[in-house]
């Protein structure tokens, strides 16, 4: 989306130039500049830093069925095949490398506060109605960090669909707005890593079935107690520091998604 709006703010910067310097500013690279985040060099396998761990917030819901890509800033074979999907998907050259293509989709797709084209902050934030990303166990930027992950699997889940749109009902959750609904005293979305799922388009089933593909290890759908009229996508796994709980839980009985725990 960036990118559309500075190449019309370069078109009517050129428009008030004499001739030479017109020629400059078309010359500028416009998919080099973009309002979020910007790329500067090709990322393969084997390659590491700041820029493969902001690779890996965009790609991480083309994890593939029950996987995750992790957050780590190293470019392995996880993220290489993560990429190759996105790019699948995108209709880009499929090759698992990171290059100007894969980028340019990146500056289309991000808004300038960093969000995915069709989910925003304010649809994440507080289910309660108050906003601000205060009143959970993690600071509010670490709280608003990991809605931003959680929209961008969001994002890949919705492309999955056919471009279907889809609601949050239920983004981040305060303590007090999570007691208010009647949440789990542990609740993924305490930590901005949830999210309550509906949609005008597609049954909740094929949300629900979908999502095992899109880096969700938590899943709960039709079937499943109170989750008949929503489905309930989290990312558990990444959110949990203790190793010997990594666990998946997915639970849509009515949609052939079963429980499993491992
Ligand atoms: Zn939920």
């Amino acid at each position: 989306m960036r990118v559309h709006t500075l190449k019309r703010a370069a078109v009517a910067f050129a428009l008030a130039l004499p001739g030479a310097a017109i020629a400059a500013v078309v010359a500028a690279p416009a998919a080099q500049a973009d309002g979020c985040y910007t790329w500067n060099r090709t990322l393969t396998q084997g390659r590491s830093g700041n820029d493969v761990r902001q690779l890996q917030i965009r790609i991480a819901g083309w994890a593939g069925y029950r996987d995750i890509v992790e957050n780590d800033g190293r470019y392995g074979p996880k993220t290489a095949a993560a990429v190759k999907r996105f790019q699948q998907a995108y209709g880009l050259r499929a090759d698992g490398i990171a290059g100007q293509q894969t980028y340019s989709k990146l500056y289309q797709l991000q808004d300038n506060d960093c969000t995915p084209a069709h989910f925003t902050y304010g649809e994440l934030d507080d289910g309660c109605g108050r906003g601000g990303w205060n009143g959970g166990p993690l600071s509010p930027a670490q709280t608003r960090q990991n809605a931003l992950r959680t929209m961008w699997k969001l994002e890949a889940l919705r492309k999955s669909l056919g471009d279907k749109p889809l609601d949050v009902s239920s983004g981040f959750r305060s303590r007090a707005c999570n007691d208010q609904v009647g949440g789990a005293s542990d609740s993924q979305h305490l930590y901005g890593n949830a999210a309550d799922i509906t949609s005008r388009t597609s049954s909740l089933c094929q949300v629900a079935r979908g999502a095992r593909n899109n880096g969700f290890s938590g899943i709960y759908g039709p079937g499943y107690p109170d989750h008949d009229d929503h489905v309930h996508v989290d990312s558990r796994r990444e959110n949990n520091s203790d190793d010997s709980s990594n666990t998946t839980s997915w639970s849509a009985p009515d949609c052939g998604v079963g429980t499993t725990n491992d």
